[in-house]
């Protein structure tokens, strides 16, 4: 899958969307959902979004209007070691403040542990939440789910 690359300049600046939507369907949720109208479907409904990083302003109200979990939010210098990401989350239990779980990657590896920092529900037609996770800056391009595992 091809990604909509960010600048490190963009990443700095703070909280911005990461859309890594994989199959060319006829879908277009998140376009509509930007107030910014900073994602953008070229050319045919089929094509994969893309965001325009000069208009993007890090809201994230595109995040649970995907129904296919495709978009994240990080926010990069979240700390001095640690990005935040913010990831859609449809299973119950819910996680909670502070619980330790792994983080992986978009295939279900294992890739590090992470804490979770807030849980906001929403009120989208699949009980989607955001689920807001501390993890090593190093992975805020690969960690795409957790895992409710805590070990
Ligand atoms: S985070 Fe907000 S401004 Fe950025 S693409 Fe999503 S809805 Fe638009
Ligand atoms: S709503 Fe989600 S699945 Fe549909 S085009 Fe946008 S990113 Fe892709």
């Amino acid at each position: 899958m091809k990604k909509n690359k960010i600048s490190k300049k963009r990443l700095e600046k703070g909280p911005v969307a990461i859309i890594e939507c994989p199959e060319k369907i006829p879908c277009n949720p998140c376009v509509k959902a930007c107030p910014k109208e900073a994602i953008i479907i070229e050319d045919s409904l089929i094509e994969t979004p893309k965001i325009d990083y000069k208009k993007c302003v890090g809201c994230f109200l595109c995040i649970p209007k995907c129904p296919g979990l495709a978009i994240f939010g990080v926010y990069y210098n979240y700390t001095k070691n640690e990005s935040l990401l913010f990831i859609p989350y449809e299973f119950l239990p819910r996680p909670k403040k502070g619980d330790i779980l792994w983080g992986l990657d978009c295939n279900g590896k294992k890739i590090s542990k992470v804490i979770v920092e807030k849980v906001t529900e929403t009120p989208n037609f699949n009980h989607c939440a955001i689920i807001q996770i501390r993890v090593k800056k190093k992975y805020f391009d690969k960690i795409r789910m957790i895992s409710y595992e805590k070990k």
